[in-house]
């Protein structure tokens, strides 16, 4: 089963790989990148939480601190000036096609890390490997393609594997999730849910909601929404490998709020004078 190449014997072998693969990778994208560590709505047991580390590390090389610290900025100027990759500023064209690039931008501004990344894990996995070694992770993948899918087909598999998350994440939910789609709700961004049967962005679908209530664990806000992600959420902590902090509209977790940093630097960027709303001098106090 594990010769060299043997799963590039039919040719639905290396398909149904990408689609497990991918899935999987956009599962530790929404559950641990975004919906744990950046906005702390869940916490999971390190038996769940370390296998999802080392996964997004062989197939994103994303390195935690960096993507937390640019989704947080996304959140504190959501499709205004100071947002790391708006379609409504950038244009959709530009985030569909090179949203990873915009990404790599925003990671590399002097003092973004340090500001929007607080609190991410700085343990020795991370600070060894994941972190240092970011790229070790996705050469290993390479090996492991190459390994499964032989000389030809291995590269293949490894190349979509590799545009994976700049397409779905950086292109798909940053672009069209603020540009098409329906809305439930009229908050300041752009942001719309692209379907309401969220299965293959992991829930990532429901972006709406998720800017209407950041720090909830659980994207599906209507009746007819169903976001895989809180499943699979709902999964982990019947076995007690997920500890739900907040989640919106379910009993017994709707109350208990904890804190998601991301509010802390919403409030600061909302707190920042707008030149352009700014009173004329000289105008009366408002009532
Ligand atoms: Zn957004
Ligand atoms: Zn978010």
């Amino acid at each position: 089963m594990f010769e060299f190449g043997s799963w590039a014997s039919d040719w639905w072998k290396p398909l149904l790989f990408l689609v497990v693969a991918g899935h999987l990778t956009n599962v530790c994208v929404t559950l641990f990148l975004h919906r744990a560590q950046t906005h702390r709505g869940v916490k999971f047991h390190p038996i769940a939480e370390v296998p999802m580390r080392v996964w997004l590390w062989l197939t994103t090389a994303t390195k935690t601190k960096e993507w937390v610290a640019c989704h947080r900025k996304h959140h504190a100027f959501a499709d205004r000036e100071g947002d790391p990759h708006s379609p409504v500023v950038e244009g959709l064209r530009n985030i569909m096609l090179k949203g990873a690039l915009y990404y790599r931008d925003a990671v590399r501004q002097p003092g973004v890390l340090e500001k929007y990344g607080k609190g991410t894990p700085n343990d020795w996995l991370e600070r060894h490997l994941l972190d240092k070694r970011s790229t070790f992770g996705i050469l290993l993948m390479l090996a492991v393609d190459l390994w499964l899918f032989g000389w030809f087909v291995g590269p293949l598999v490894w190349a979509v594997q590799m545009v994976w998350i700049p397409f779905w994440a950086a292109g798909v939910i940053n672009g069209i999730g603020h540009a098409l789609g329906y809305r439930n709700y009229e908050v300041k961004d752009e942001s719309r849910n692209i379907t309401p049967i969220a299965i293959w962005l992991g829930g990532e679908e429901l972006h709406n909601n998720h800017h209407a209530d950041p720090h909830s664990a659980r994207f599906g806000h209507k009746w007819y929404e169903f976001d895989i992600g809180w499943a699979y959420i709902r999964l982990l902590s019947l076995v007690g490998l997920a500890q739900v902090k907040y989640a919106r509209g379910v009993e017994g977790h709707d109350r208990d709020r904890g804190e998601d940093p991301t509010a802390r630097v919403v409030a600061a960027a909302n707190a920042a004078p707008a030149p352009a709303l700014a009173a004329p001098a000289g105008a009366a106090p408002a009532a």
